[in-house]
């Protein structure tokens, strides 16, 4: 995608520090023309720091962002007009009503919505029948799909959406993937930041893996798990003697393994051979593996490859 698509947005050798805290530490980055980009890390990774650097709302000590070729320093009102931004923590007038919120919000960005235009806009969030209900009242995934609305106010080419799903429920978190489908098939370049594995996987392009400032890993999902060699884990609860444990470990498709309290975990190219040598050694051992799984690797598994820790619990 990143060879056959113009890059949109250009980020060279970023460097934020926060005192000594380097929030982001020579970021580099390229997002393409019309696709979902998604930054995929952990709390504190600096995944909101880039995004706002992007927007312009903060600057930074060393390297250069362009968006269009307009370079965010130097361009910011124009910079602006071409983003549609949907921040983590929005805080909105609750106590005006949802239409009234698309005006005001038209009015900021210049762009002035007359009420059918306005009520257009609510509908293509699905929100058409709360026009008149107080944003107050509105439930967490409804003010999720107004805030992505009012992002979309001036009619963004590029739209940036810091963690668009954190806190709702899976059949509202859903909603808003099917929002997000819909924007990117109309042609909206998406760059959204998440912790959800699955988010990342269902609905990005392309995916960069940050931590602790850097990114670690670039390329589409897949490709990103497959560069791991298609490792599959299988679980088994299965108490072994340490002969028989490293009979296993030592099996030439057996990546690695981990036995903790009788919890046997193993990482492999062939997960059925793996089930198969268990219950050999079952049989031999007088024993059952039980509760039994395999568990095709994700990007939680790239994570954890490249930094030796999970992405850990989601706030
Ligand atoms: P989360 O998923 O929790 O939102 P994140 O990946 O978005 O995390 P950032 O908010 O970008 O992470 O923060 C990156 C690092 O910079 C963190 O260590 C954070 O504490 C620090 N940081 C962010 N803003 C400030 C600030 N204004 N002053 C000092 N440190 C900050």
């Amino acid at each position: 995608m990143s060879g056959s698509r113009a890059a949109i947005i250009a980020i060279e050798n970023v460097h934020k520090a926060y005192g000594d805290l380097k929030a982001l530490n020579g970021v580099s980055l390229q997002i393409c023309q019309g696709e979902c980009f998604g930054l995929l890390g952990p709390n504190g990774a600096g995944k909101t720091t880039l995004l706002s650097c992007i927007e312009g709302l903060i600057s930074f000590q060393e390297g250069r962002i362009s968006v269009d070729g307009y370079e965010v320093a130097h361009h910011r009102r124009k910079v602006k007009s071409m983003l549609g931004v949907q921040l983590q923590d929005e805080t909105l007038f609750t106590d005006l009503t949802a239409l009234e919120a698309v005006q005001f919000y038209g009015a900021l960005y210049n762009t002035f919505p007359s009420r059918a235009e306005a009520l257009a806009l609510l509908e293509r969030f699905d929100l058409a029948e709360k026009r008149n209900a107080r944003i107050g009242t509105l439930s967490g995934g409804q003010q999720k799909r107004l805030t992505l609305a009012l992002a979309m106010v001036h009619d963004p080419a590029i739209i940036l959406l810091d963690e668009p799903t954190t806190g709702l429920d899976p059949q509202a978190r859903h909603h808003i993937w099917d929002i997000v489908r819909r924007l990117r098939s109309e042609g909206k370049t998406i760059i959204l930041t998440t912790h959800y594995i699955e988010e990342a996987e269902i609905l990005c392009d392309r995916v960069g893996i940050i931590d602790r400032g850097q990114i670690l890993a670039l390329g589409a999902p897949r490709e990103l798990i497959e560069r791991m060699g298609n490792l599959s884990t299988v679980r088994a609860s299965l108490r072994l003697p340490a002969e028989k444990l490293e009979q296993l470990r030592a099996a030439a498709y057996v990546q690695s393994l981990s036995s903790d309290d009788g919890l046997l975990s193993v990482q492999t190219s062939d997960p059925q051979r793996v089930l198969t040598l268990l219950e050999e050694i079952g049989k031999e051992t007088g024993t059952r593996p039980q509760n039994v799984s395999i568990r095709q690797p994700n990007l939680e598994d790239v994570f954890l490859s490249l930094t030796g820790r999970s992405l850990g619990p989601v706030d």
